[in-house]
């Protein structure tokens, strides 16, 4: 287990891919463990790092991870089986766009893909969420380039940072969750949707 968490590392080193930082993983491990949460929805599953470290906070908590990359999700398969995590991480090969989760919801969900699309992740996803439930979102510092714009000079970078605060400034707004902002790692939200009852 311990060998293949490091194998994904350098793996993800060696061919860019971006796996969670360290200090967010341990937020979100502690987080499942302290709320009792039982399932994750996660938008973006690379090779799987996040998700098994996710799985590896409790001994019954669930995964299902989507990802549109088949090179990634095949990684993905393949470190999930080599760490006996199959009956409870399912990777889902699709864009999260396209896929239908009818008939589930889930205590967590878990944004971690496209970062030009996160409203949109948001927007689709918050209706399989359970009472009580969260989503919490990585990258939202954008490796330091939000709020830092003068430093980011190409015309693609610009974009994803504005895409990001547009995000930031979307949760800001939204009347039916309280968000908080951490600085942890590459910058985290967790959102909580407020309860409307009387
Ligand atoms: N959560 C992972 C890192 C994910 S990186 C970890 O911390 O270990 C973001 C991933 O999202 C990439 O692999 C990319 O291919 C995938 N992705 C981007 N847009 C997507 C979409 N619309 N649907 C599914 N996956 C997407
Ligand atoms: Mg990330």
């Amino acid at each position: 287990m311990k060998e293949v968490i490091t194998e994904m590392e350098r793996y993800a080193i060696a061919n860019n891919v971006p796996i969670i930082e360290i200090d967010s993983i341990k937020f979100i491990m502690k987080y499942i463990r302290l709320n009792n949460v039982k399932n994750v929805l996660e938008i973006g599953s690379a090779i799987g790092y996040s998700a098994i470290l996710m799985a590896n906070a409790t001994d019954n908590v669930e995964i299902t991870t989507i990802e549109k990359d088949e090179k990634r999700y095949k990684e993905a398969v393949k470190n999930v089986n080599k760490c006996g995590l199959d009956k409870r991480i399912d990777i889902v090969f699709n864009d999260a766009l396209e896929v239908n989760l009818a008939g589930h919801s889930y205590d967590l969900i878990f944004i971690d893909a496209a970062k030009g699309s996160y409203i949109k992740f948001f927007e689709k996803f918050c209706h399989y969420l359970n009472p009580g439930g969260v989503i919490i979102t990585d990258n939202l510092k954008f490796h330091g380039l939000v709020n830092n714009k003068d430093s980011v000079n190409t015309k693609s970078l610009r974009g994803i940072v504005d895409k990001i605060e547009k995000y930031i400034s979307f949760l800001n707004d939204n009347k039916d969750y309280i968000t908080k902002f951490y600085d942890i790692g590459d910058g985290l939200s967790v959102s909580i949707k407020k309860n409307n009852e009387k």
